[in-house]
């Protein structure tokens, strides 16, 4: 390396946990951190969850202090890069040279047309999870309508039922994640928004906000308004890559990097990417995936540390797993079910929703669902590790 050091764009938890790993396998470089939000690095999960409920202060979302990596740190916007020359040029002019570069910058909500709106919201960063909790508080036990059924939608839908608030979603496809997850076994799932007193209304999409100054309501596809005090728009992300556009560096059509199975994005391994924003080769797949869920960005942190850091590169395997929290439980998928999987639905007893699903292709398990039953994720997980039967994982749910 020349001393330009290791230079990290995005300073969430893919580039802290980068940050950080380098330092653990003894990198003594220089080391620099671009984000232009003021708030980071903050970690996102509880934004949805503990921040939005009004539990935990931001304090206890921090992921650290770039200090602690002895890192410098940028608050400002990576808009251009030139990869013969390693030259990273910053919307504030700065221009930072580099021996490695990691792009860690991950994604950016999508918007509906009419936005922005008053009181109609996304929920990315601390500031949304500030704003938007402040309008919950606005609107008492009014109405808020929640477009996109997604983790995210169905999570802040959970915390502002808690709260009181008489919600609606609105979902285009038959039932929540059935593209994920297939259709029964998503409509099982969405019975958890009934169980708790939130209107669900599927197949149907947004037509149009309502509102002058602030929105008033919803209108669909179908011709129906409803009225609304609030709105979230949780209809997924796009990677932050638009600064990327004229670099050289390869884009898939929706704008993730596309990488090898070491994270890299060019041939020479010199620049990296992370996290939501990378598209990475996964050999197990034998195809490029991109995955927007935060155990898949620190496993890729760990992949490119190593590969930057040594000892010696290994290539990114990975194991899908997502949770969720929602309505006082938790969601848990391992793996990713596949077209064609079949199901085995086991039910556990109690008074709450309580069941887990085993994918499977022939007796091989390939994903699992649980959904408010800790031990059938430990059981899976076991299973899984081992290459396990699907037959012996839906036994052993019965036995538990
Ligand atoms: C509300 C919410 C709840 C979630 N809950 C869960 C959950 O329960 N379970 C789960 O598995 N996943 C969850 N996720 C997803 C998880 O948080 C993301 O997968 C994870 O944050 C991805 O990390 P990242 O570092 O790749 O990108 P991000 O977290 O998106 O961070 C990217 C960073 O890059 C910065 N940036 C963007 N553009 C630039 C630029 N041009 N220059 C410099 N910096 C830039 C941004 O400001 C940002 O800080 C949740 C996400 C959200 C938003």
């Amino acid at each position: 390396m020349t001393g330009r050091g290791v230079v990290i764009v995005g300073a969430s938890v893919g580039g802290t946990r980068v940050a950080a790993a380098l330092r653990e396998a003894g990198y003594a470089g220089a080391l620099t951190l671009v984000d232009p939000d003021p708030d980071a690095p903050y970690d996102r999960p509880p934004l949805s969850k503990q921040i939005l409920a009004g539990d935990w202060d931001a304090a206890r979302a921090s992921l650290g202090d770039p200090e602690e990596w002895g890192a410098t740190r940028y608050v400002a916007a990576a808009a251009g890069l030139d990869p013969a020359a390693r030259l990273l040029r910053l919307d504030d002019g700065t221009r930072l040279g580099y021996d490695r570069l990691v792009l860690a910058c991950g994604a950016a909500p999508r918007l509906l047309p009419g936005m922005p709106l008053g009181g109609v919201h996304v929920l990315r960063t601390l500031a949304d999870c500030h704003g938007l909790r402040a309008d919950l508080d606005r609107i008492g036990d009014g109405r808020l309508v929640v477009v996109g059924g997604g983790f995210i939608g169905a999570e802040v839908a959970s915390t502002a039922r808690a709260r009181g608030i008489d919600v609606t979603v609105v979902e285009a496809q038959p039932a929540p994640l059935s593209g994920l997850l297939g259709e029964d076994v998503a409509a099982e799932l969405s019975l958890l928004h009934r169980d708790n007193g939130v209107r669900l209304l599927c197949g149907t999409s947004v037509a149009g906000l309502v509102g002058g100054v602030s929105v008033t309501g919803v209108t669909l596809t179908d011709g129906t308004t409803l009225p609304a005090d609030a709105v979230v728009v949780g209809i997924g992300v796009r990677p932050a890559t638009g600064w990327l556009a004229d670099s050289g560096i390869l884009l898939d059509t929706d704008g993730g990097v596309l990488c090898d199975e070491y994270c890299a994005a060019d041939a020479d391994h010199t620049v990296y990417a992370v996290g939501d924003v990378a598209r990475c080769h996964d050999p197990l797949l034998g195809r490029h995936v991109r995955v927007e869920h935060w155990t898949n960005a620190v496993e890729q942190a760990a992949v490119v540390a190593r590969a930057i850091a040594g000892p010696d590169p290994e290539p990114y395997r990975h194991e899908f797993f997502v949770w969720s929290d929602q309505y006082g439980g938790k969601i848990t998928l391992l793996g990713r079910p596949g077209p064609g999987d079949e199901t085995d639905v086991v039910r556990a007893g109690g008074p709450r929703r309580r069941f887990a699903v085993a994918y499977r292709r022939g007796a091989r398990l390939t994903a699992v669902l649980t959904v408010n039953w800790p031990k059938a994720l430990v059981v899976a997980r076991r299973s899984m590790a081992t290459r396990g039967d699907a037959d012996d994982v839906v036994g052993s749910w019965k036995n538990l």
